[in-house]
């Protein structure tokens, strides 16, 4: 079809889970799938009678017509619907190596015979999922970059040593665990106040050489704080989630060629109603850094 262009590496068919239905994000978007601009409904998406179904439809069918609009004015479909920015590659440097075209949940990369990832710009949700992927760090958006964030942790003024003011920097994901932080913050609780945040567009999106920068600098220790993965996952980016946990497991090769303790590096889980959660989960890691002690490369 030339206006869906269902020419994925992956296939034609819409991604599914263990039960046939499609690969979605239930709980905030229940209508999208892992291929924009196709929307499920009714017993296509879950079981449902069929006055169900005929409220499914319409459902699915305003979605269609918000992609269409969307998408007509260059930008994203949800969840971040104003953005107009797309990933650029700086293809000198790639390799071929494929992680783009692997870990995209949405199947925006073909490839060609070589290898080289191939964009269809307008399947992109701007997750950065592929930024992070990159080895080579050569996939950027004009306002998200590993540059760019790169530049955000190194402009936090690290206390000296002496001043004995911890330091930890927290990556949250911009879907749940921000907003969770931000809810937490209107019921006036407070959280430690040696810590500061740096919004993800999705913890997917995590290039591991933030983490040795953030320690380069002095940071005592990094908390991440992603969406919920697993068979309920509520990643908006599928799964962008997991393969934050996945790479984070190479977190602990960076810490160690550092020579740092593994303790200094947490990964969590939350959900936009577990917000009250998120303050202790920032005091509990404070209390693991206290005991951990200084980052001996601060000042450095
Ligand atoms: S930003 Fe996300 S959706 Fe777009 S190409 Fe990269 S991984 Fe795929
Ligand atoms: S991840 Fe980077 S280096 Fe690998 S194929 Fe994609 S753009 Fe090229």
């Amino acid at each position: 079809d030339p206006a869906l262009n269902l020419q994925y590496r992956q296939g034609p068919e819409i991604p599914t889970l263990k039960y046939g239905f499609p690969d979605s994000h239930f709980i905030c978007f229940p209508y999208e799938t892992r291929r924009t601009g196709i929307y499920a409904a009714g017993c296509l998406r879950q079981p449902l009678d069929s006055a169900a179904c005929t409220e499914d439809a319409a459902g699915a069918a305003l979605k269609a017509m918000q992609c269409t609009v969307l998408t007509s004015q260059g930008c994203a479909v949800h969840p971040r619907t104003w953005d107009k920015s797309y990933p650029e590659l700086f293809m000198q440097r790639c390799t071929q190596c494929k992680r783009c075209t692997e870990e995209c949940p949405f199947g925006m990369y073909n490839e060609d015979e070589k290898g080289n990832p191939l964009p269809n710009p307008t399947r992109c949700r701007r997750c950065a999922i592929c930024m992070g992927a990159c080895p080579e760090r050569i996939i950027s958006f004009k306002d998200y970059s590993v540059d760019i964030i790169g530049s955000m942790l190194k402009s936090i003024e690290i206390p000296e040593e002496d001043e004995e003011k911890p330091r930890v920097l927290a990556f949250l994901c911009e879907n749940d665990a921000y907003p969770a932080l931000d809810i937490a913050g209107m019921h006036r609780i407070q959280y430690n106040p040696w810590i500061r945040v740096i919004p993800l567009r999705c913890l997917g999106s995590i290039n591991l050489v933030w983490i040795s920068d953030a320690f380069n600098k002095g940071f005592d220790g990094v908390i991440l704080v992603g969406c919920v993965h697993g068979d309920d996952y509520q990643c908006h980016y599928i799964k962008g989630s997991e393969l934050a946990k996945i790479r984070s497991s190479k977190i602990q090769e960076t810490l160690q060629r550092l020579m740092l303790e593994s303790e200094r590096v947490e990964v969590h889980q939350l959900q936009i109603d577990q917000w009250h959660e998120l303050p202790q989960i920032f005091d509990n890691f404070m209390k693991v850094i206290e005991k951990v002690g200084p980052n001996p490369m601060k000042g450095m």
